[in-house]
């Protein structure tokens, strides 16, 4: 392991604008990485190796010029393949758009552009980002760098296994209900999801247009503090993005929070939670405490998981999820009839609408299908009051949960996972269990809020263990400042796999 890509993107970009490293010597460090466990790992869909070596050279000479360097300057960074870029493809890791070019830079691309990065590669996810392990990809399964058996979690699995890895300084992922955290828990690194409408979801590709957010996957917090604050910010493409002022996160990062009041919710420590895990947590929130922060305990009484008698979870939020995102899947997916872009069936049709459902019916993936079936029949005349206006009710009554709880506690500390990494292939017999592994993360994503998923070490299993924090809407600094006090508190930050260790 070259003691390059040992360093934090942060370190990394000031190692570049002081000289000691050159951009070139960072991307060939990070390409080389690539090269010896990939093959293992299989995090990328896409290496953009000539691109990178061009911006890389590109860098260095701006740098010789006198020029002063973006934040991001020359740090290789890694992007989830369902945000556009004009160069390489953007499959979303379905048959559907394998082939497909984007014409255009998401936003979050385009502001790490002007950061200064360089982007690396694009990473696998499960089809549409519909998952959380990255098996219901048609292009490959990822791995989990902490045990090659395992699924690094999902939709951001690619994203979460190459930051662990050590395959990118960092990546960008996605979050509809929990593909930034769960991933990142499941491989040991930290994943933020910031506030709905903090960054701009131009140019990534739609799912669940009221839940999708993009955010970092990082070694550690003042990396994701960084990155939020480069790709944070109002867009005109966007009209859900926010007009507020983007803060300085890293700054901001390392001042402790005074009288910092942390609040448990009641409803996620329940049977359903894994005695280690719910351990992990306990231990979390008394070295909170001894760092001078007030342990309350709070409700979130719409987001309560249970466990019956077999083990099998339940909890509102997961029904309620399931119904809006499906609903507005099946209405974003609409958009992929085999005639402006993507898959069209090559054989003998009769009219459009055969040309509509055949190329549909052979570039979607099984699981997006399900989800394309389930959604078009909570949208459907009768049944939209009884499921989609009602889980829109639902939402509101978990939204209102937080607003209560916040009038309380500063951040939330939760578990962001029901149990570490599981087995691949151990789920996919059963989409529902598969669901459920998100049962931590998606009320988050009902309530528009920021979270974040951070390493609190490793279990007897050998595999990360994360924990989730939560704020009030736009709490993007206070949530990093606390996580990062745990990261100081605690010294648990930046875990390595062994396997990238060569
Ligand atoms: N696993 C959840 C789903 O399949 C969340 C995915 C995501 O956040 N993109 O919908």
């Amino acid at each position: 392991m070259s003691s390059i890509v040992e360093l934090s993107a942060v370190q990394l970009a000031e190692a570049i604008a002081s000289g000691e490293v050159s951009a070139v010597q960072a991307t060939e460090a990070y390409l080389d990485q690539i090269e010896k466990i990939q093959p293992q790992v299989d995090a990328y869909n896409e290496v953009l190796a000539d691109q990178a070596r061009a911006k890389a050279a590109e860098t260095d000479a701006a740098l010789a010029g006198g020029k002063t360097l973006g934040p991001l300057g020359g740090v290789p960074i890694a992007v989830k393949d369902n945000m556009c870029t004009a160069y390489g493809k953007t499959t979303c890791s379905s048959k559907l758009l394998a082939d497909f070019k984007a014409p255009y830079n998401a936003t979050a691309v385009e502001k790490l552009h002007a950061a200064g990065a360089v982007i690396i590669g694009k990473t696998n996810l499960d089809e549409f980002a519909m998952g959380s392990s990255t098996e219901n990809s048609a292009s490959k399964v990822t791995r989990n760098p902490w045990d090659t058996s395992r699924v690094p979690g999902g939709s951001s699995g690619g994203s979460g296994a190459c930051v662990s890895a050590r395959l990118a300084a960092a990546a960008l992922g996605s979050d509809t209900g929990g593909s930034i955290r769960q991933p990142a828990a499941f491989c040991g690194v930290v994943g933020f999801k910031p506030t709905y409408g903090r960054v701009s979801r131009y140019g990534l590709v739609a799912y669940g247009s009221s839940l999708d957010q993009i955010g970092p996957m990082t070694v550690d917090v003042p990396d994701a503090a960084l990155i939020t604050s480069v790709i944070a910010g109002r867009d005109p493409h966007d009209s859900t993005s926010a007009d507020r002022p983007v803060d300085d996160y890293l700054a901001e990062v390392n001042t402790p929070i005074e009288n910092l009041r942390i609040g448990l919710p009641d409803e996620f420590f329940t049977d359903a939670l894994d005695p280690e895990i719910a351990q992990a947590i306990t231990k979390s929130a008394e070295l909170y405490k001894d760092a001078g922060a007030e342990i309350i305990n709070v409700s979130l009484p719409h987001s309560r998981i249970d466990a019956d008698a077999a083990g099998n979870l339940s909890s509102y939020a997961v029904a309620c999820y399931y119904i809006v995102a499906m609903s507005e899947a099946s209405s974003n997916l609409a958009r992929y009839d085999g005639v402006h872009y993507g898959h069209r069936t090559e054989e003998e049709v009769d009219g459009i609408v055969e040309l509509f459902s055949k190329s549909r019916a052979e570039g979607f993936g099984p699981e997006v299908i399900r989800r394309i079936m389930l959604g078009t029949y909570t949208l459907s005349s009768g049944y939209y009051d009884a499921y989609y206006n009602k889980a829109l009710k639902v939402r509101r009554l978990i939204k209102n949960d937080f607003d209560q709880a916040f009038e309380k506690c500063d951040v939330l500390l939760c578990p962001t996972t029901p149990t570490s990494a599981f087995g691949i292939g151990e789920k996919t017999a059963d989409p529902l269990t598969m669901y459920l592994a998100d049962i931590y993360t998606i009320s988050v994503n009902l309530a528009g809020l920021p979270g974040v998923s951070i390493p609190t070490g490793v279990g007897t299993d050998g595999l990360p263990i994360g924990m989730q924090l939560i704020g009030p809407a736009f709490s993007e600094s206070k949530i990093l400042r606390a996580a990062r006090m745990y990261e100081n508190i605690s010294g648990v930050t930046r875990l390595t796999p062994e396997i990238a260790r060569i």
